[in-house]
């Protein structure tokens, strides 16, 4: 840690505690560069953000990488600095970054959680919890000022400093490094919400909850989660090298999308041919997902992120009164359901989005008892962030979970062989 103060310190050159420098390093999104992830962030210099009474200003060690990003960088589906600038934002930037470990470095008059010193991770959801509408909530999640830190809002985790509401600080599990303790909250937060919230279809012992993208960054919480509450997870993979990685952190069993084609919209239900072909695929599925489970039981639960490509199948699959549950559109919006399979056989589309306090102290708690694995695959300096969300954008990354590096030493790093 340095001795001086300064108004710019370098990455890495640690400022005095509690020493806030007017300016700072960012990795900035503007919209003149909108589009591929590798070419849209850049490094600036911006002002140091100013905190509000209930707000903390926290010195970031290291960012977690996060697939939202993805989309701030293309300005797609929303452009976040067009939203932002209606609200009054004059930045003409985004600075995203939706996990964080860090220091806190300041601290608001009416914060009482953390203090300066406190080794802390951010969680994602940013509401004011004096907000009137917060207030009448009973969830914050359903509050309409509810929004995406570090991607609704601006002043992220890609940058020295970081401003988040000082509800969203949790304490940082003591055995993990900066890095690995900025991966998992924002994926394992939204996947603890998805299995424990819309009762009665929270995982009870003995359940089969099939995870689509098991390796991805959501897919790697929801089978340890699943696992820690006494599920069955079977997972959804494209490789049989990804199937490999899911079996060692849980799951049951797995399946290889690339054995299917039928993805996508369903045929309409008047075109019998086609209809056919795709019951035919869908069966298919089915059978094998029996297979990897080891017994001709459906699953209670399906966790779904891809979105148009697979509900029609997961709607199909999922048991009786059962519930699909879905937080993403990965590969579209236009999901489309055969309402005979909903109706008749009782089943549950139900849309979920990151979570509240409870659920992402209830999950932290779980990474502070060893109980879930990070699942950091690869760590990457502050200026391969775009290069970082590249591979997310092409489906190049890692399995699990990625970070960078902004404050913390760059040693250890953790490279994929
Ligand atoms: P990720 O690490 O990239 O994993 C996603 C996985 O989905 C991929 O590894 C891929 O696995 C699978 N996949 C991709 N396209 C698919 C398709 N067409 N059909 C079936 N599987 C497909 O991303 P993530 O962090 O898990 O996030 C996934 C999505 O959820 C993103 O859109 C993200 O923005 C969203 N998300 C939303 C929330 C929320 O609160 N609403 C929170 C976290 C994430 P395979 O290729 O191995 O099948």
């Amino acid at each position: 840690m340095s001795t001086v103060t300064k108004d710019l310190y370098e990455l890495g050159e640690t400022p005095p505690l509690g020493h806030i420098p007017p300016r700072m390093h960012a990795m900035t999104v503007r919209q003149a560069n909108f589009g591929e992830p590798k070419s849209a962030f850049t490094r600036e210099v911006v002002p140091t953000p100013e905190i509000g009474p209930r707000e903390v200003l926290v010195y970031v060690m290291a960012a977690g990488i996060n697939y939202n990003n993805v989309w701030a960088a293309l300005g797609v589906p929303v452009d976040v600095i067009k939203a932002r600038a209606a609200q009054g934002d004059e930045t003409g930037f985004h600075i995203g970054g939706s996990d964080a470990s860090g220091i806190v470095y300041a601290a608001g008059a009416e914060v009482t959680n953390v203090k300066v010193g406190d080794e802390v991770v951010i969680h994602c959801g940013s509401w004011d919890p004096e907000a009137a509408d917060v207030k009448a909530s009973g969830d914050p999640m359903f509050a309409p000022s509810f929004k995406i830190w570090g991607y609704e809002t601006n002043w992220g985790s890609f940058a020295q400093f970081t401003k988040a509401w000082a509800h969203q600080c949790m304490p940082k599990a003591p055995h993990l490094t900066w890095e690995e303790a900025a991966a998992p909250t924002l994926v394992g937060s939204t996947a603890y919400r998805m299995l424990t919230n819309w009762k009665p279809h929270n995982v009870r012992p003995n359940d089969i909850v099939l995870v689509w993208g098991g390796a991805g960054g959501l897919g790697t919480m929801a089978i340890q989660l699943t696992r820690a509450m006494g599920g069955i997870p079977v997972a959804v993979v494209s490789s049989d090298a990804k199937g490999e990685y899911v079996k060692r952190l849980g799951a049951q069993g797995y399946l290889n999308r690339k054995d299917y084609d039928h993805w996508g919209m369903l045929p309409h239900w008047t075109d019998d041919a086609k209809f056919a072909e795709w019951t035919k695929g869908a069966r298919a599925f089915g059978k094998a997902l029996w297979e990897a489970i080891g017994e001709r039981r459906n699953p209670r639960i399906v966790f779904e992120h891809p979105g148009e490509d697979t509900i029609p199948t997961s709607i199909f699959v999922v048991d009786n009164g059962g519930m699909v549950v879905i937080c993403a559109g990965t590969s579209g919006y236009n999901a489309t359901v055969d309402l005979r399979y909903l109706w008749m056989r009782q089943k549950r589309l139900q849309g979920s989005h990151f979570a509240n306090d409870d659920q992402a102290y209830a999950f932290n708690q779980l990474v502070i008892e060893g109980k879930i694995d990070p699942c950091l695959s690869r760590t990457f300096t502050f200026d391969e962030i775009g290069d970082c969300h590249q591979l997310m954008y092409e489906g190049k990354n890692p399995d699990g979970n990625m970070a960078a590096l902004v404050g913390a030493p760059r040693t250890g790093m953790k490279d994929v062989p």
